[in-house]
């Protein structure tokens, strides 16, 4: 998937479920499993973990939870989101 910062891997379900969790517990520890596992260079792996929604349809910026796709710039605060479906 493309936007205007960086590649975004085309990650497989098991692995969007992976990160997503790590997440949860260390962001720290999924921005060295991107760099380690997926070979992706330390500031996308920081970006990419910085956008990962915690909850489904949760904004990672503001207030707003009805995101419906799977990446998705909220307009109205300009956030980036990975809205990933782990569950
Ligand atoms: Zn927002």
């Amino acid at each position: 998937m493309q936007n205007e910062v960086i590649d975004i891997p085309d990650f497989k379900q098991a692995e969007k479920i992976e990160l997503h969790e790590l997440n949860l517990t260390s962001p720290l520890q999924t921005v060295r499993l991107l760099m380690d596992k997926f070979k992706i260079k330390h500031i996308d792996a920081k970006y990419i973990v910085t956008h990962i929604n915690k909850v489904y349809g949760h904004c990672n910026r503001c207030s707003y939870h009805s995101l419906d796709e799977e990446y998705i710039k909220y307009p109205k605060c300009g956030a980036l989101n990975f809205n990933w479906k782990t569950k």
